[in-house]
């Protein structure tokens, strides 16, 4: 029995919008019948908020999938990202560059552009102008409307100020009010949100962000406790997504993993310890431990993987190198399993590639140094996305409109508002 016009109803059927797109958004979704299932409602009701969703303009709905009906009867309607719907704008800023993107419904992205500037990027006002101005250029060729904006940095972000707290791989000031500073050039830029109002900006820890998107997109799906540990373009970081949702401390400053220390006699770091996952597994210790001086010019972190997966089977020192950074990582993560309890870790950037070298090696570390050998059974997986600290960025612009995606209505409701000149 189905109930006319619920999903039309102010209350119930608002309610539902967000939950519809969550489930599309994460791909759980594909088809009209699939939307019912997950959302306990009925048929009609599923088809009315698809409906609502589809005016809104952020998913499209194919009634007659795959042509022709056969001998099995009409196949469900079918449920799609708008490949024309609005994007987030997503920006990360590393040590030798960044990179800007546009990013769809379902993680897509639509456009993308990075800037290697082979050192640091400067004062934050400075490094963030072309940061906005890029934004601005991929925004005008794809003519798409903008939701929000999110930009990922290699820094603990404490919220909820938006100030970064340890930038000190781009040589910003402690306590940089990065997502005002963000703001302010997206506005210079010219870039307006829904309606044309002053577009909303976000600013997150990059491996946070990363591991956002990997919880929704990439190989952390499905995870109750997902711990991530990866390097960036220098040191490490590390988030726990925890049912879903970022582990962020009372402040936004939690699980500052890269701190562990894993060696105490070991090399000094620049958040005052010694011997920092940060500074014993990360891109440049590995070329230290190799033996390899960085060439100017290209990104350490490029580099130190490049050797990692291609001279490997060749190199006895670079398997030396993988080897001594691999027990010092498994020493960290049996540390973080003893205090976090995951399901599951991925591990990114040259993290992946350790991983990838010598599963077998980075296992016996863990297991030989967690209590009771039980971080043995936590599976080791490498990151999926490439560009995960990206597509975490635009979740974090996206997650407004997901939760309540009638929000989006003063920017469709005034004809060709979505053509953007
Ligand atoms: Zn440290």
């Amino acid at each position: 029995m189905h109930m006319p016009g619920i999903a039309t109803r102010p209350d119930r059927g608002r309610s539902l919008l967000g939950p519809a797109l969550s489930l599309i958004h994460a791909g759980r979704a594909p088809t009209r019948s699939a939307l019912t299932a997950a959302l306990g409602v009925t048929r009609a009701t599923a088809g009315a908020v698809a409906a609502e969703l589809q005016a809104l303009g952020l998913i499209g709905v194919d009634t007659a999938p795959g042509g022709a009906a056969g001998a099995l009867g009409r196949p469900s309607h079918r449920l799609m990202i708008d490949p024309d719907g609005p994007v987030a704008l997503a920006a990360q800023i590393h040590p030798d560059g960044f990179q800007v993107a546009l990013v769809g419904l379902g993680g897509q992205i639509a456009a993308q552009l990075s800037a290697e500037l082979g050192g640091a990027p400067g004062a934050p006002e400075r490094a963030l102008a072309p940061v906005a101005e890029a934004g601005a250029r991929l925004l005008r060729s794809s003519g798409r409307a903008c939701v929000a904006a999110g930009l990922a940095v290699p820094s603990a972000v404490a919220e909820p100020e938006g100030t970064a707290v340890s930038p000190l791989y781009v040589d910003w000031p402690t306590g940089t009010p990065i997502r005002d500073i963000f703001a302010r050039q997206v506005a210079r830029a010219g870039i307006t949100g829904p309606g044309g109002a002053a577009l909303r900006c976000w600013a997150a820890n990059d491996i946070n962000a990363a591991a956002l998107a990997e919880h929704r997109h990439g190989a952390g799906r499905d995870a109750g406790h997902l711990l991530v540990i990866a390097t960036g373009h220098r040191g490490v970081g590390g988030a726990l997504v925890v049912g879903g949702a970022l582990y962020t401390g009372s402040t936004g400053l939690g699980m500052e993993a890269g701190h562990v220390s894993v060696d105490p006699a070991g090399r000094p770091c620049r958040c005052g310890s010694r011997g920092c996952l940060d500074v014993e597994t990360d891109a440049l210790s590995f070329m230290d431990a190799a033996g390899r001086v960085p060439s100017p010019g290209t990104a350490v972190l490029a580099q130190a993987i490049a050797i990692l997966r291609g001279e490997y089977a060749a190199d006895p020192a670079v398997r030396a190198a993988a080897a001594s950074l691999t027990e010092r990582l498994g020493l960290g993560l049996a540390g973080l399993i003893n205090v976090l309890n995951p399901d599951r870790i991925l591990l990114g950037g040259l993290h992946r590639y350790l991983l990838e070298a010598d599963p077998a090696r980075l296992g016996a570390a863990v297991a030989k140094r967690s209590p009771w050998g039980r971080g043995a059974a936590v599976p080791l997986l490498p990151c999926a996305l490439d560009d995960g600290g990206l597509i975490g960025a635009a979740e974090l612009a996206w997650q407004p409109v997901l939760e309540d995606p009638a929000i989006l209505v003063s920017s469709t409701a005034p004809a060709g508002s979505r053509a953007r000149s």
